[in-house]
């Protein structure tokens, strides 16, 4: 049996194969790249007509309190798509709230921690994290507030002993490799050691299995654009476990942080629960795109979608092997240890990455070596996987990448 012939049997055999079609994608596309901007929900753009039309157009100021009709009001948004989120990780409903960006939420977190941490003021990560960690934690440090100590991963553990560390601050998929740490683990050694946690989840959340709960995390933030479909620049997510809402403070205390936002007085009074953590009026559109994309998610359900994204990587790179295509694949072998990607170090991976893009396999190039290949599980088949190999093996094997087309670099990549 041929590969393509093979993938076609799987998909044919697919439970979340009919999944595929709740998805607007392009003819001709193979859209390796749902770990950067999930793909359209087929029925966002009819939500967002329905938000703007109905609801802004005619509801105007009165949707804030409910939609016309009777439906939900505006103002629970933040609570109503962060309670669906905590579905998909392992949390409980008033532990997680949608708003902000990823960034914007580390940068609260991480000044939420130092404060819960009198004493010590250490942020504790490793080198390589993804930028935006790194350069947050940055900020507050030349505001004085913290000091940035990055240890390789294997020498985390023992690093957490150390007695003026506050915070361990770690990206759980890492987004280059997709190497995935043992959050429990860590998370468990933290709390020995008097150390807070804080997972930056925006590659696992849609992609792999997650219990925060279980694994004692303080914590957490996430992304609402990658496997959560929420669209580009959608609203992020923040988690803190219920035994630390009372005493947890953030820095971007807005009104809609206040116990009372519309009771207008001049002192700041944080609110009870995790709405503390908002601070101005949330986003009404890019929520509303956002909850069609966490809802159908988690109609799919994450055991299933975590369990074909570790068979589409499988397959795939069954299908390089088959190929005969030597490249070193710089994630982990065991697809437990790893998120819903692969990716493969190349001397020129950004022209092989343009290559592939012009046959329309859509993947992306991370500095300075690396091809990326998200396997986004709710809309990949296994028949993607053989052809996107077979594009893959070919343009190795003829030095397409060379040509001067593919050497160009734009904005973003
Ligand atoms: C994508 C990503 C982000 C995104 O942050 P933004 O504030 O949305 O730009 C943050 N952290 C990680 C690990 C990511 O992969």
């Amino acid at each position: 049996m041929s590969i393509l012939d093979e993938a076609r049997a799987r998909d044919a055999a697919d439970p979340l194969a009919r999944y595929r079609d709740r998805f607007i994608l392009p003819d001709g596309v193979i859209y390796l790249d749902g770990n950067s901007l999930g793909a359209l929900p087929r029925a966002t753009p009819a939500r967002l007509a329905q938000v703007v039309e109905s609801e802004w157009g005619d509801g105007l100021i009165r949707s804030w309190n409910a939609a016309p009709g009777g439906g939900p009001g505006w103002i629970g948004l933040p609570r109503r798509v962060g309670g669906k989120i905590a579905a998909l990780i392992g949390a409980k409903p008033h532990e997680v709230v949608a708003c902000d960006s990823t960034s914007v939420n580390l940068h609260k977190l991480i000044a939420a921690a130092l404060m819960m941490q009198p004493g010590r003021r250490v942020i504790l990560s490793e080198p390589g994290n993804f930028p935006t960690n790194l350069y947050m934690i940055a900020g507050l440090e030349a505001q004085g507030l913290c000091e940035r100590r990055l240890v390789p991963s294997e020498r985390l553990a023992a690093a957490l002993g150390e007695p003026d560390v506050a915070l361990l601050l770690l990206t759980h998929v890492h987004y280059k490799t997709g190497a995935m740490h043992d959050m429990a683990a860590l998370s468990r050694a933290a709390r020995k050691a008097g150390v807070l946690t804080l997972w930056d989840l925006s590659h696992s959340a849609g992609a792999v299995e997650l219990d925060l709960e279980a694994a004692g995390v303080d914590l957490a933030v996430g992304c609402g654009y990658k496997y959560l479909n929420g669209g580009p620049g959608a609203p992020a997510f923040a988690y803190a476990a219920e035994r630390h809402h009372d005493r947890l403070r953030q820095p971007l205390t807005g009104w809609f942080g206040h116990a009372r936002p519309f009771a207008f007085v001049d002192d700041y009074d944080p609110a009870r629960g995790i709405d503390r953590l908002l601070a101005g009026t949330p986003p009404v559109l890019g929520l509303a795109a956002l909850e069609v994309g966490v809802d159908l998610v988690g109609e799919i359900g994450i055991a299933p979608l975590a369990a074909k994204s570790r068979e589409l990587s499988g397959f795939f790179l069954n299908c390089l092997e088959e190929l005969n295509v030597a490249l070193e694949c710089v994630s982990p072998p065991d697809p437990l240890r790893r998120g819903s990607q692969l990716s493969f170090r190349h001397a020129d991976a950004f022209a092989v990455c343009q290559a592939l893009i012009a046959r329309g396999v859509v993947g992306d190039f991370r500095a300075p070596d690396v091809l990326r290949l998200g396997f986004a599980p709710a809309y990949l088949r296994f028949a993607d996987m053989a052809q996107a190999a077979r594009h893959l093996a070919d343009i190795l094997r003829s030095g397409e990448w060379r040509e001067e087309r593919f050497q160009t670099r734009s904005a973003v990549t």
